[in-house]
């Protein structure tokens, strides 16, 4: 494995920023390779771990991600310029609840605030491509989705709640084919029906 991507790891752990666990970064490398994926837009880019993961998968690659942490966003941009992906990699400091962007894309990739998962897929829907597919990240959360009625702590009870409803949002909505797959801390994986 690269050993620039290791050091990006390495400096996650410590500094305790949430990157997206290897096993759903290598699923979804291998989604891109097999669609022949070339733009993806990403909400929550953390570090640009993953970002940069997707882009180094081809050079045809194009990647949009949003993060609205500013520290983390002066480290995505230092990381990106690193791996000399400037070009290929467009960052965006904001809350993506407040962007609009023009761009259609085959991929979007949620991993950002997962009380925001429903918001982020109902707004950021008309920026998928038809066949399109829509990932989102921890979706059992450390396996509390489906057990939130055991959680004594009101906040991580809300927080859980809020994530067992976007699942049933998925599984109802009718525009898509949703599947839920234990990889890392679980991902659903949505395609636009035609
Ligand atoms: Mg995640």
């Amino acid at each position: 494995m690269n050993k620039e991507l290791k050091e990006l790891e390495k400096y996650a752990l410590e500094k305790n920023i949430p990157i997206m666990q290897k096993e759903t970064v290598t699923y979804i490398k291998k989604l891109i390779k097999t669609y022949n994926i070339e733009n993806i837009l990403e909400i929550g880019t953390a570090i640009g771990y993953s970002a940069i993961s997707f882009a180094l998968v081809n050079e045809n690659i194009k990647i949009t991600s949003v993060e609205k942490d500013q520290a983390r966003f002066i480290q995505a941009v230092k990381n990106v310029k690193k791996f000399k992906l400037s070009d290929r990699i467009e960052l965006v400091f904001n809350n993506a609840l407040e962007i609009s962007l023009n761009k259609k894309y085959d991929l979007i990739v949620i991993d950002a605030a997962k009380a925001k998962n429903t918001d982020l897929f109902q707004k950021f829907q008309t920026n998928l491509k038809k066949g399109g597919v829509i990932i989102t990240d921890n979706i059992e959360f450390h396996g509390l989705v489906g057990k939130s009625k055991t959680i004594p702590g009101r906040n991580l009870r809300n927080l859980v709640r809020k994530i067992e409803n976007y699942v049933d949002y998925l599984k109802y909505n009718k525009n898509y084919k949703t599947v839920f797959l234990s990889i890392g801390d679980g991902i659903s994986v949505s395609k636009k029906r035609d």
